[in-house]
């Protein structure tokens, strides 16, 4: 069976990692260390195949710190290192999830900055990605508009989902629908 491997990508706190801790363990985790970058592993069906996800779970843009990173004898300056390592799973990347938060203005804002470095390391526009509006659940703190999310989603003809971490919302369909794309490629 193929081996996908998948990016997820955003702003630190949105829920990459309790995205994917629910779509890997089917678990919530209330409190996740905002330092860990790790990968995964999983099985999965897509319209009658199976696939084998490496789901990388990113540090987020602004933790990417000394603190994220194992103390190593090198000679590169961190920062260097940091923009080396991203730029290499951007590469090995076939599929993107760009999350952001319905909550927070800044965390949608800098998933264009990601974006376009995505199509600059890939050297190509029609990268597999699915951009998720999370904390669908926190209705209430909501300060991006579902509108927003679709006039983004249009602009940069990636599909657009609003889900939940917390009840589970929409967290199987975004990997699947990114699935589908990195199939047709
Ligand atoms: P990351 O830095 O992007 O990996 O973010 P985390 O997955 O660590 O989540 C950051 C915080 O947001 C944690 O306190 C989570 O409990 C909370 N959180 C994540 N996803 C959701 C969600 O869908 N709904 C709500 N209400 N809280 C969430
Ligand atoms: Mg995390």
């Amino acid at each position: 069976s193929r081996e996908l491997h998948v990016v997820v990508l955003g702003a630190g706190g949105v829920g990459k990692s309790c995205l994917t801790a629910q779509f890997v363990h089917n678990e919530w985790i209330e409190s996740y260390d905002p330092t860990i970058e790790d990968s995964y592993r999983t099985q999965v069906q897509v319209d009658g195949r199976q696939v084998i996800l490496e789901i990388l779970d990113t540090a987020g843009t602004e933790q990417f710190g000394m603190k994220s990173l194992p103390s190593s004898p090198t000679a590169l300056p961190t920062n260097s290192r940091v923009v080396a390592m991203r730029d290499l799973y951007m590469k090995t990347g076939q599929g993107f999830l760009l999350v952001f938060s319905i909550t927070s203005p800044s965390s949608l804002s800098e998933l264009e900055s990601l974006r376009e470095e995505i199509i600059r390391i890939k050297d190509e526009e029609n990268v597999p990605m699915v951009i998720v509006g999370n904390k669908a659940d926190l209705e209430e703190g909501r300060v991006i508009p579902r509108a927003k999310g679709f006039a983004v989603s249009q602009k940069w003809g990636a599909p657009y989902y609003e889900a939940s971490a917390r009840t589970r919302t929409n967290v199987d369909e975004v990997f699947i629908d990114l699935c589908r794309q990195m199939l047709r490629k």
